[in-house]
């Protein structure tokens, strides 16, 4: 008599693509070493598909190629069983996507990143420290709560509890898990982390909070907005810059905001090339019904201190304590979505930072006002523009950024503009609430 099966347990190799949505291949766990150094099988085309599962007709891969999905060992997640306690563990590795010979592939998000922090590394001698913060709508059934309070985190507790448990255990560094202003909605961040693995931090984080929520029966969206009336789900992406051994840049207590000459490049490069950048951090129809004055998101290009009205903020620091003020010092990019890649998104801001930096680019465009209450003449007097209204717009912006497009590999870029104008037609009928619920489902 044969002995009963049971269930092998599986590794998957993932690469979250340039729409932020992460796939891959499963072998069983124990033959990890086999697909060490030659990873698995992928193809190219994969990367021209839309949020709405249709390859992009025009996208410059067709049916032709082959690849590989390289695993980095480094970046393994593991999460042992949660509150199903017969699913099995969520066990997965990020991948670099490389041709069969081993060469870098041009389109593959993750490698795009990887080069833009050694460039930082040896063209600037800086380390990047970033973390994603992300709001999201569990819908659990329960009654609609009032914003913050403890009742809603007495309703969110169970999920709220395994989410933290499996964010830790999965190497996530879990930092606190609240209650947002809108109905369901709440927040979860973790700490910060050093290059790459700040973005394969962003994709852990959705990853395993929806496997918590799949495991619960739970309706889990991290989309921009999520109804008509729905207050708005961002994702803020926290940026502080280090020197080689670790000492904070981007503060100077001797000047009137705390940037230092270098930060001021920065953000003066990334508000530059910010109604371009849009293509990448609000990639989607539906990015824009969030990216508007009094969303607390972002539809100016500027730069604000206790301003949550500004695409880039200085976040507040404290002193209590003997906190050291340069060590907490960051700045926190909020025209971003979680319809956008991690990796693409952050790549590209920091390719924007750099170009700021590399321009030496002065930064006027700062305001502790809410940007739409100027006027065109003072706005225009700080250089302050508007964000655009559309994804069409954005992609606009993207196409004349000569800069910013030189910076990007040619297939990256072709393959982008193929799949987001595909997006574009998909849902061009669809009205603004449409728009909500569509997407709702789709992230
Ligand atoms: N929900 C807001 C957004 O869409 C952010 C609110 C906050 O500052 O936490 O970005
Ligand atoms: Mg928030």
């Amino acid at each position: 008599m044969s002995a009963r099966l049971a269930p092998l347990p599986m590794t998957t190799i993932v690469t979250t693509d340039l729409i932020g949505i992460t796939r891959g291949r499963s072998f069983p766990s124990d033959e990890l070493e086999h697909y060490q150094a030659a990873g698995c099988g992928w193809v190219p085309a994969n990367s021209a598909l839309t949020p709405q599962d249709i390859i992009a007709s025009s996208n410059p891969w067709g049916a032709y190629g082959d690849l590989r999905l390289i695993p980095d060992l480094s970046s393994r997640v593991i999460v042992g069983n949660g509150p199903d306690a017969a699913a099995p563990a969520l066990d997965f590795i990020h991948g670099d996507i490389r041709e069969t010979d081993g060469r870098p592939w041009g389109a593959c998000p993750r490698t795009l990143l990887r080069d833009e922090i050694e460039r930082y590394r040896d063209a600037l001698g800086v380390q990047v420290n970033a973390a994603f913060e992300h709001e999201f709508n569990l819908h659990a059934g329960f009654a609609e709560h009032l914003a913050f309070t403890l009742e809603a985190q007495r309703q969110g507790a169970e999920f709220g509890g395994w989410l933290l448990s499996a964010l830790r255990a999965g190497g996530v560094e879990p930092e606190m898990f609240l209650p947002e202003y809108g109905k369901h909605q709440y927040e979860i961040t973790c700490r910060p982390t050093l290059g790459v693995a700040a973005a394969d931090r962003a994709v852990n984080v959705r990853e395993i909070t929806r496997e918590i929520a799949r495991q619960m029966g739970l309706d889990l969206s991290f989309a921009p907005k999520t109804a008509a009336d729905a207050v708005c789900n961002g994702v803020h992406l926290h940026v502080s810059l280090l020197d080689l051994g670790g000492q904070p840049l981007l503060y100077d207590a001797g000047t009137s905001n705390g940037l230092s000459t270098l930060g001021q490049h920065w953000a003066a490069g990334v508000l530059h090339y910010l109604p371009a950048l849009c293509a990448f951090t609000a990639p989607t129809p539906v990015s824009y019904e969030r990216l508007q004055p009094h969303h607390w998101s972002a539809s100016y290009a500027c730069l604000g201190q206790q301003n949550r009205e500004a695409a880039l903020r200085i976040c507040p620091t404290v002193s209590l304590g003997n906190k050291s003020v340069a060590a907490q010092y960051n700045l926190e990019f909020r025209a971003m979505d979680a319809t956008a890649s991690p990796h693409l998104a952050m790549a590209a801001l920091l390719i924007a930072g750099r170009l700021g930096i590399e321009q030496r680019l002065a930064l006027n465009a700062i305001t502790d006002e809410i940007p739409d209450s100027l006027n065109d003449e003072q706005r225009a007097a700080r250089g302050i523009v508007a964000l655009p209204a559309s994804l069409t717009l954005a992609l606009d912006c993207l196409r004349r950024s000569e800069a910013l497009s030189a910076a990007l590999p040619a297939a990256l870029l072709e393959t982008y503009f193929a799949l987001k104008t595909e997006e574009l037609a998909l849902t061009e009928q669809l009205s603004p609430a449409d728009l909500c619920e569509h997407y709702a489902r789709l992230y």
